[in-house]
């Protein structure tokens, strides 16, 4: 989703500060995925699992199964097809899912898609869908054919229909009813052109390329319907979410990418005479992002998301090691290739898999900032 993020701390161009003024958040992307769709009340808070519990090399929460095993994209809607009771010393067991519970998600989930699918007509004029859907096709990204592409002062009601207060600013992809939405910005297309809009559209579409995992759970005293598992991203027993640094990454990589190379504009919809920006922060350093990252917010104002530092991490790993590419895009709904992005990774340096899987979940600009300088580190980039 795109969301907005108020960063305590400006990130600022050292050499013109003036032009490049990245301070101020303007967007946030992210997918709506796993979020708890409880069907009581529910808390977790005395369930956890430490990423630490987790065995190196290993991607999935113990004892449930890993997110990568469906290597065909399931269509929705996407009920729980994995029970598990949690007792009181935190194993896990395998039970059936209830019938009624998986009824009960089916109607409900298949009534909200359908909802929201008849009820908005898609605004897609001057937007390349064609060009982007080719590209992920290219890449070889699976994604959902259902899009909604509506102007921003629609996303409230939009959110309405599918009784959500919020899905962030300018774009989500809500994986249980296999819908990617884009909220057009009338001033970020002027500013940068329509095809910002088809970066988001781009962005939410790898998103929806993920295999997602919905558990039922049971700790014998409550039960609930938690989706555990989307793309690269686990959510542990607290509800708190690990890999969010790759998972972000690799969408906005791909978005920069296209920017880069299919639309021939390697300054960005910025349009920066420069191939690359110097960004400068007093805690995290500075650090070299290609421009293609980069956004206008304002005629004299550049601004980058955070997802743009993990894309362009991402873009560092991928230099070093091109196999990566591939197994990055199949790594998000499938087990083997998610193996290799642990094998390949931990080849450039052992352990580099679970630190950015551990250490780089704080989604703000600050956060991935301080995930790409780490990535540059291990890289010894400059
Ligand atoms: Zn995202």
């Amino acid at each position: 989703m795109y969301e907005m993020h108020k960063q305590p701390e400006n990130l600022t161009d050292i050499g013109s500060a003036s032009e490049i003024d990245t301070g101020e958040t303007i967007a946030d992307v992210d997918a709506d995925l796993l979020n708890a769709e409880s069907l009581d009340s529910y808390s977790d808070e005395d369930i956890s699992c430490d990423p630490a519990d987790i065995p190196e090399g290993e991607f999935g929460l113990p004892g449930l199964p890993p997110s990568g095993t469906v290597t065909e994209r399931p269509m929705p809607p996407r009920v729980p097809i994995y029970g598990v009771r949690i007792h009181s010393d935190n194993s896990v067991e395998h039970i059936e899912v209830p019938v009624s519970v998986a009824a009960r998600e089916a109607q409900r989930l298949t009534a909200e898609r359908q909802k929201i699918l008849e009820t908005y007509t898609p605004n897609r004029q001057g937007m390349d869908i064609e060009r982007v859907d080719q590209f992920l096709r290219e890449v070889g990204v699976v994604a959902t054919d259902a899009t909604i592409e509506v102007f921003d002062e629609q996303r409230a009601a939009v959110m309405g229909t599918l009784g959500r207060r919020d899905a962030g600013q300018h774009g989500t992809y809500i994986q249980s009813i296999d819908v990617a939405f884009t909220f057009r910005d009338h001033r970020l297309e002027e500013l940068n052109g329509v095809p910002h809009s088809d970066m988001v559209r781009l962005h939410e579409l790898v998103h929806s390329g993920g295999a997602f995992t919905t558990v039922f759970l049971d700790t014998g005293e409550r039960r609930t319907v938690r989706d555990i598992y989307g793309g690269y991203v686990t959510r542990l027993y607290d509800g708190s979410m690990i890999n969010r640094f790759i998972d972000e990454g690799v969408p906005q990589y791909l978005a920069g990418k296209y920017i880069a190379e299919k639309l021939d504009m390697p300054g960005g919809l910025a349009r920066l005479p420069e191939a690359s920006v110097r960004l400068a922060n007093r805690s995290v350093g500075t650090l070299v992002v290609p421009s293609q990252y980069m956004i206008r917010m304002g005629k004299e104002k550049v601004g980058i998301i955070p997802a743009g530092f993990a894309g362009a991490a991402i873009g560092r790993l991928i230099d070093r090691d091109p196999a990566l590419l591939p197994a990055f895009v199949h790594g998000m709904h499938d087990s083997e290739a998610h193996k290799e992005v642990i094998g390949r990774l931990n080849a450039i340096s052992p352990g580099l898999y679970g630190d950015l899987r551990n250490n780089f979940n704080d989604y703000s600009k600050l956060g991935f900032a301080r995930g790409a300088a780490y990535v540059c580190g291990i890289l010894g980039i400059e």
